[in-house]
C-alpha cells in the first residue's frame, strides 16, 4: 500500500484529501494541531486501519515511522479571517512548516505537494491568472501573512527541488468550498449559506462588485490527486474559472435556498483582491483535468450538508 502524510488532515481540504486516498487504497497518516480543523472531519476515518491520527504542530520536528510515499502539506489558517486571527501562526506554518514537511519529504524518499494559493497573485494586475503571473501583493498588509507565508513556501519547495531533486508539486487553489467548510470559518461561502439557513441578513463586504471563481470540493481533490500523480513539476491552477461578483453569489444563493434574508452591505476588508479567476489551461494540457460541479450544483450541495448538519446539532 502506498503511505501518505496529509499535514492539515482534520481541515477542510486535509480531511477531503485523506478519504479520498483512503478510497483509492493508500494509508494515510493525518497530522493536525485542530488550530482551525476539527476531529468531526474525520470522525467517521479513525476508526479505519489505513488511517491514523496525530496531534501536532508541523511548526515542530515531525516524527513519523515506516515509508512514507507522499507528503502533502496542507496545514495552514486559509480563511482570512483565521489568518487575520493568528498572523504568526499561519507565517510560521508557511515557512517553519514547510521547511519540516520538506525535510520529512526528503528523509522518507516521498514525493512533496504544496497547498499553495490564487493569494499568492494578491489583487491581479493581469486577468485571469496563469501560472507564470509573478502577482501583486502588499508584503505588509494585514494579508501579507498569508500571501508571503505561501510565496515563502513556494519558494522553498522549488528550492528543494533544484538543491536536492526533490519530486515537488504545487497547486495553487482558488476557493474552494463544499461540505467541510467550517460554519463559522469567515469564508463568503460558508457565511452566505450559513446566514440564508438562518433567515438572516447575507453580508456582503464593499459593494459586491469583486469577483471570484468558486471550485466545489471533489472537483478540487480529483485535479490535486492528479496533479500529485503527474510528472509536473511547479505551480499549477486547480480552480474553477467561472467568474462571478459577490453580489451575485448573494443572488444565487438566495434564489436556491429561497431564504428571506435581505442583503446587507459592510466594509470592505483592507487589500480584499476586485478580482480573481484562474487560466487552467495548463491542467487541461497536462492533466487532462477541469471541473465538473457548476456553482448552482455545488452551493445546492454544500447547503443540503450544512442542514443535515444542523438537524445532527453540529453547526
Ligand atoms: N465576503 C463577503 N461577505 C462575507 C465574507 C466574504 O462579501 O460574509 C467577500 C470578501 O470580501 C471577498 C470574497 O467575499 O471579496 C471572498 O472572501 P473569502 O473570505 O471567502 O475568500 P478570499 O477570496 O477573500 O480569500
Amino acid at each position: 500500500m502506498p503511505r501518505a502524510i496529509v499535514t492539515g488532515g482534520a481541515g477542510f481540504l486535509g480531511s477531503h484529501l485523506c478519504r479520498e486516498l483512503l478510497s483509492r487504497g493508500w494509508d494515510v497518516v493525518a497530522i493536525d494541531n485542530l488550530l482551525t480543523g476539527t476531529l468531526d472531519n474525520i470522525d467517521d476515518l479513525r476508526a479505519l486501519d489505513r488511517f491514523e491520527f496525530i496531534e501536532h504542530d508541523v511548526t515542530e520536528e515531525i516524527l513519523v515511522d515506516g515509508t512514507v510515499d507522499a507528503v502533502l502539506h496542507f496545514a495552514s489558517p486559509a480563511s482570512p479571517r483565521d489568518y487575520l486571527e493568528h498572523p504568526i501562526k499561519t507565517l510560521k506554518v508557511g515557512s517553519l512548516g514547510t521547511h519540516n514537511t520538506l525535510g520529512l519529504a526528503k528523509a522518507t524518499g516521498a514525493r512533496f505537494l504544496l497547498a499553495s494559493t490564487s493569494e499568492v497573485y494578491g489583487d491581479p494586475l493581469v486577468h485571469p491568472q496563469r501560472e507564470d503571473y509573478w502577482g501583486n501583493v502588499n508584503p505588509v498588509g494585514p494579508r501579507g501573512v498569508y500571501d508571503e507565508a505561501k510565496r515563502f513556501a513556494e519558494a522553498m519547495a522549488m528550492a528543494y527541488h533544484r538543491a536536492h531533486d526533490l519530486d515537488v508539486r504545487i497547486v495553487r487553489i482558488f476557493n474552494s468550498y463544499g461540505p467541510f467548510l467550517r460554519q463559522g470559518d469567515g469564508r463568503v461561502v460558508s457565511n452566505f449559506l450559513v446566514q440564508a439557513l438562518d433567515d438572516k441578513p447575507l453580508t456582503v463586504y464593499g459593494d459586491g462588485g469583486q469577483t471570484r471563481s468558486f471550485c466545489y470540493v471533489d472537483d478540487e481533490v480529483r485535479g490535486i490527486l492528479a496533479l500529485l500523480d503527474s510528472d509536473w513539476v511547479g505551480p499549477m491552477n486547480i480552480g474553477n474559472p467561472d467568474e462571478f461578483t459577490v453580489l451575485e453569489l448573494a443572488q444565487l444563493v438566495l434564489e436556491l435556498t429561497g431564504a428571506d434574508s435581505e442583503i446587507v452591505f459592510d466594509p470592505l476588508p483592507v487589500d480584499d483582491p476586485t478580482r480573481r479567476r484562474p487560466d487552467i489551461g495548463l491542467a487541461e494540457r497536462v492533466l487532462g483535468w477541469r471541473p465538473e460541479v457548476d456553482l448552482r450544483e455545488g452551493l445546492r450541495r454544500t447547503y443540503e450538508w450544512y442542514r443535515r448538519e444542523r438537524e445532527r446539532g453540529r453547526v
